[in-house]
């Protein structure tokens, strides 16, 4: 690790109870418990990250993320529904009922410059475990580095992330430009926190970003994939402006991107959309994975469906190959993904024409795309009940009734006599 970012202990700073808004109230009940389990088996736990942060700032956070000195091996012997994953780092996650998970990861730490990582004392079983003052220095932002003790009720800062949450500030800890090398990702992050806090970033960190922005693209495409999805569960908007405006769309989904930060009335029309997604977000909306990435593809898809004839499932799996995204989808991720765009496509058609081809219905992407659709032609997400009938209905109630009689007719015609052509992929209707 590197020179001015050498963990210091002396910079430690504490807020007593009464000097911050964060109280155990605030805590998932459940994090409450693995904090109290850790603490009585004498092991040191903190909340920190993301929650700390958010709750400081009286915001209601994602997720309640747990940092702790028991090891892995240890938090397993501890509770009952524990999988340790990730090979490079191994965390405990905890899940609970409602497919709640709860993270509990170990204090580590970086290594230094002059250690060698391949000496088996330092790199025992290949992670570094450290103090709660090295892993406070390992974090990317001072904002994200604070620990909140619920048993004495204060906040623990090392790295000066008190003050930078009270002049609304994002700061990489250490040398901007050293922790960009290492990780590119974290110039994202930076972005994103800023934009969805409304915080200014602050001046060696905002000049270090030019500089080392390309870097993005040298990600791995997991780690890329896995940040867009940290992305896209959140507030996005105001991000993906801030990453177009640094041209880093390009490294993190390739020919997307390229496209997206070029065109401007195309970016315009995803802004709109995943402001239409945010402000669902927002109000209990909670789209797959999938459902959010047909959302934001779907201004895309439509001028390609606009310009293309031929069957639309090889079209769009041929323009999603030559974008060449940086950000590798696992391949039935993508598959669901323009299953959603094509029957989304057709919904909207019967939309304008009330001619509808039902057997859609057994698609398996049907209901993931009425739910896309209610974002795109309304600007809202479904309400209890609502479907794909019934937007129809409101929309074109004339439309579906013809709709209804045409497709009875064409039933009732001996069909050896008339073959028909085949329908490759559901596309040649819309
Ligand atoms: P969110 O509200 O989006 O979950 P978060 O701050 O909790 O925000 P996570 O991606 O969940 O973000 O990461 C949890 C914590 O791990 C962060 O707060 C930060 O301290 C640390 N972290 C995450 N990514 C990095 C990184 N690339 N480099 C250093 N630290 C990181
Ligand atoms: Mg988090």
């Amino acid at each position: 690790m590197t020179g001015d970012h050498k963990p210091r202990i002396e910079s430690l700073r504490v807020l007593m109870r009464p000097e911050h808004r964060l109280s155990r109230a605030d805590i998932d009940p459940d994090a409450l418990k693995i904090l109290y389990r850790l603490q009585k088996h004498g092991f040191i736990a903190y909340l920190c990250g993301g929650a700390v942060r958010d709750l400081l700032l009286g915001r209601t956070p994602k997720d309640f993320d747990i940092v702790t000195d028991a090891r892995p091996g240890q938090i397993k012997k501890g509770f009952a529904n524990v999988y340790i994953i990730g090979r490079r780092f191994r965390l405990a996650h905890i899940h609970f009922p409602g497919r709640k998970i709860i993270e509990v990861a170990t204090f580590r730490r970086d290594l230094e410059s002059d250690e060698d990582p391949a000496t088996p004392e330092v790199n025992v079983p290949g992670i570094l475990f450290g103090t709660p003052c090295e892993d406070a220095f390992r974090r990317d932002v001072t904002i994200n580095a604070l620990y909140y003790d619920d048993r004495t009720g204060e906040i623990i800062d090392y790295v000066g992330g008190i003050e930078d949450l009270e002049k609304k500030r994002v700061r990489i800890i250490g040398d901007p430009g050293l922790r960009f090398k290492e990780d590119p990702v974290r110039i994202w992050r930076v972005l994103r926190y800023a934009a969805r806090l409304g915080f200014e970033i602050e001046e060696k960190t905002a000049q270090a970003i030019p500089e080392f922005a390309s870097l993005l693209g040298g990600c791995a495409a997991s780690r890329l994939y896995e940040e867009l999805n940290k992305e896209l569960v959140g507030p996005t908007t105001s991000t993906l402006d801030a990453l177009r405006s640094f041209g880093l769309l390009r490294y993190i989904i390739g020919g997307f991107g390229e496209e997206f930060e070029n065109d401007d009335d195309l970016f315009g029309r995803i802004l709109t959309l995943m402001d239409i997604k945010d402000r669902a977000l927002s109000e209990g909306f909670e789209p797959t994975r999938e459902e959010t990435y047909a959302l934001l593809f779907w201004p895309w898809a439509e001028s390609i469906f606009a310009g293309e004839a031929g069957d639309l499932h090889t079209v769009l799996d041929k323009a999603f190959e030559s974008a060449r995204t940086q950000a590798v989808f696992p391949r039935k991720m993508r598959m669901d993904i323009i299953q959603i765009l094509i029957i989304v496509a057709q919904m909207r058609k019967a939309l304008r024409t009330g001619r509808m081809r039902w057997s859609l219905k057994k698609r398996a992407q049907f209901e993931p795309a009425s739910r896309i659709l209610f974002l795109i032609e309304r600007g809202s997400a479904p309400a209890k009940g609502e479907s794909f009938e019934s937007l129809l209905r409101q929309r074109a109630p004339a439309l579906e009734d013809a709709a209804g009689s045409a497709v009875k007719r064409r039933r009732r015609r001996p069909r050896k006599n008339h073959p028909r052509p085949s329908n490759q992929g559901g596309g040649s209707d819309s």
